[in-house]
């Protein structure tokens, strides 16, 4: 079949590496793409969001599954825009619809799914620019640190965790009256939980459900997670505390509620399910769901899958997922981000990536990358994530580092302590 993929990042390309193996695929594009996708798909130049220039594409090209990779579309509705169009009534588009997107779209709404279908997740109260004063009261019956999330999408940026009431106070005021647009017109106030982060990847065909590998990213710039929010700086691949135990408690307790929550409130979610969780003490509790696979975990997850990804999405598309057989490949993954100098503040785009040809037992996934009178160029702050396997996420990531050290461009950074923070495996 002809397909299509949305997005332009480290993600897609992985989408792409994947989907490019299967025998099913027949033409593969991605849109807008970058240097590496385009080594193995056609790109095709347009906006993710401009539904009309899809549907454009996908009749022209005859494309019969589209797999969107980034949040946006499909919270502003790509999902139900395919449905109601009579010429793409019949495509696969991978993704849930906008009802399920707004798990992602709404912090407010998401906490009111978890509340409803008994999902366990940190207590919370929502606030208006109306209510204020209520917020502030809140505040005060809670214990530092506060936590403080706009309610709409605001880029990664929209959550704050302060040690000093007062400062939260006026953050909340703030908040409420547009520090992040509509956004944070609304404001989630949470409990801190304090604890270790794990990411928990499920798809899903609205009616049955596959736990795909978990996975751990790095999110900050410097190391010691220090600095500045970055999109992520590398992920690991299976987390090394998420055993038998702990993955049983997530799947009775949130998976299954999670997926069951979708049936009962009759959302259409053909797609993944991300859910950022974090462990206290032995218990898993949701801080976030995201409606797509994560960047750079897609890095790390996807390869992991041994099973044929067009034939599995297919049989989301299709609503058989239960027929599905997923094989995991017991190897550790892991990926590290290579950035430009300066992200996630300014930084300078077009050096030419050298090295390339160097890599030996690692896998390129290009994500701020473009082809330019013949050469690779950066085009972006995450520049390309280097995947490699071993035995445990030790051996993988020092595959991954070695690889790293093969490639250059002026001013590329990258974090030298991955999996530092982490009890070793072996
Ligand atoms: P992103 O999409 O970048 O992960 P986001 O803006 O959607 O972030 P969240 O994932 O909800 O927001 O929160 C961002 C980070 O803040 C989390 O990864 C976690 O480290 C921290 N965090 C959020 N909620 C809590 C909480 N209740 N207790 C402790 N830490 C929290």
């Amino acid at each position: 079949m002809n397909i299509l993929i949305l997005g332009s990042g480290g993600r897609e390309h992985t989408f792409a590496y994947q989907m490019a193996k299967s025998k099913l695929c027949n033409q593969l594009y991605v849109a807008p793409g970058n240097a590496g996708t385009a080594k193995i798909a056609t790109s095709i130049a347009l906006n993710v969001n401009d539904f009309e220039a899809i549907k454009a594409t996908v009749n022209e090209k005859e494309i019969q599954m589209v797999v969107v990779g980034p949040e946006d579309p499909l919270v502003n509705g790509i999902y139900d825009f395919f449905t109601e169009e009579e010429t793409l009534k019949n495509v696969m588009l991978i993704g849930p619809s906008k009802r399920g997107a707004l798990l992602e779209g709404s912090k407010e709404r998401a906490k009111e799914f978890m509340a409803m279908h008994n999902v366990p997740t940190a207590a919370y109260q929502s606030f208006t620019k109306e209510s204020l004063e209520a917020g502030k009261k809140f505040l005060e019956t809670l214990k530092a640190p506060y936590v403080l999330k706009a309610d709409g999408l605001a880029g990664g940026k929209g959550v704050l965790i302060l040690e000093d009431l007062e400062e939260a106070k006026a953050e909340l005021e703030q908040m409420l009256i547009g520090k992040f647009g509509n956004a944070s017109h609304t404001v989630v106030i949470e409990e801190f939980l304090d604890g270790i982060e794990l990411s928990v990847f499920v798809l899903t065909d609205g009616k049955d459900y596959k736990i795909l590998p978990t996975a751990k990213d790095y999110k900050r710039i410097g190391e010691g997670d220090t600095g500045l929010n970055t999109g992520g700086m590398g992920a690991i691949s299976p987390v090394p505390f998420a055993d038998e135990a702990l993955m049983q408690k997530i799947e009775d307790r949130i998976v299954k509620p999670t997926v069951n929550g979708l049936q009962k409130e009759e959302i259409d979610y053909k797609g993944f399910i991300f859910i950022g969780l974090i462990k206290v003490g032995d218990d898993p509790y949701v801080i976030e769901y995201n409606v797509r696979m994560g960047d750079p975990e897609t890095e790390v997850v996807l390869p992991r899958i041994k099973t044929d990804l067009v034939e599995l999405l297919q049989k989301v598309g299709q609503q058989e997922l239960a027929t599905a057989n997923l094989e995991i490949d017991e190897r550790a993954a892991t990926t590290v981000m290579c950035v430009s100098g300066g992200y996630p503040e300014a930084y300078e785009k077009g050096k030419e990536i050298k090295g390339l040809e160097n890599i030996d037992d690692a896998i390129v996934f290009h994500a701020g990358t473009k082809e330019e009178n013949g050469k690779v160029v950066t085009n972006g702050g995450r520049v390309m994530a280097v995947t490699s396997f071993g035995k445990d996420y030790q051996e993988a990531l020092k595959k991954s580092y070695q690889n790293v050290e093969k490639l250059h461009f002026d001013k590329m950074y990258y974090r030298k302590d991955l999996g530092k923070d982490l009890k070793p495996v072996s």
